[in-house]
């Protein structure tokens, strides 16, 4: 059920910029998918619709389930997004506070909020920094606990939007090895090429506002 659907799926901004054009994309169970392609091309539009935050025409379905009203919560629960910006996902003033955030509010009781908390930052390498104050952090440190702040809700997909851009080369490799770890379905997009090549089985290009190929890594590469 780890997948994701998107058929002919449309979407146009409030101020008439078509973004979408008739998107169709599969990611298949357990694959990390990237996502390339110019800017502008409608990548952070389409990561967008795959836990609801926009709704466009067409299908989109994840996890085994149908884009609704009615699934949204629990599609909303499957799927963790993350953000290329990471202060859109810390608004709380420690790193455990962030962490806990999700589970929380699952209503989970606090032994088990305790120790998802502690399974997240030690997924993202990141144990030791659960005292300390989130927007003081590195971008490198604060995309990781915006990783751990979506691990810890243990959704099923995850989508996350430029995860290497603004990194230095150490939190860079940090960041890759992390998700290379991780055996879940993923959708990434980037810019970072030999992110791209190391990371993905799969990779999808879009441009302007289609998937205009899709197939293994290194053959795309390779023609494109
Ligand atoms: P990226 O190419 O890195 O995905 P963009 O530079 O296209 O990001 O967009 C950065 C932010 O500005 C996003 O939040 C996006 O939604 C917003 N944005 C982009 N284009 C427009 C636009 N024409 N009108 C309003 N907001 C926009
Ligand atoms: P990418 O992530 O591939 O850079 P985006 O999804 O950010 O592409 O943008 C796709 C198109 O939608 C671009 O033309 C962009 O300017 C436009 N766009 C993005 N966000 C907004 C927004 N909030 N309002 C209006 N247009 C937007």
């Amino acid at each position: 059920h780890h997948t994701i659907e998107v058929e002919d799926l449309y979407f146009t901004y409030p101020d008439g910029r078509e973004a979408l054009r008739g998107v169709n994309l599969t990611v298949p169970p357990g694959v990390k998918m990237t996502l390339v392609g110019p800017n502008g091309a409608g990548k952070s539009t389409l990561m967008l619709h795959l836990n609801g935050i926009l709704r466009g025409e067409g299908r989109v379905r994840v996890a085994g389930m149908e884009m609704n009203e009615e699934n949204l919560p629990r599609i909303r629960a499957a799927v963790g997004m993350v953000f290329q910006n990471p202060d859109d996902q810390l608004f709380s003033l420690t790193v455990f506070d962030d962490v806990a955030f999700g589970p929380l509010h699952m209503g989970l009781p606090e032994a088990d909020v305790l120790l998802r908390v502690e399974t997240a930052l030690r997924a993202v390498g990141m144990s030791e920094y659960r005292n300390r104050v989130s927007h003081h952090l590195s971008m490198g440190e604060k995309k990781r606990i915006a990783i751990a702040t979506v691990l810890s809700m243990h959704p099923e997909i995850l989508v996350l939007d430029e995860p290497s851009a603004g990194l230095d080369p150490r939190a860079r490799r940090m960041l890759i090895n992390l998700l290379k770890g991780l055996d879940m379905t993923m959708l990434i997009s980037s810019h970072d090429m030999p992110l791209v090549a190391e990371l993905a089985e799969q990779t999808a290009i879009m441009d302007n506002g289609q998937v205009v190929a899709c197939g293994p890594t290194a053959q795309l590469l390779a023609d494109h």
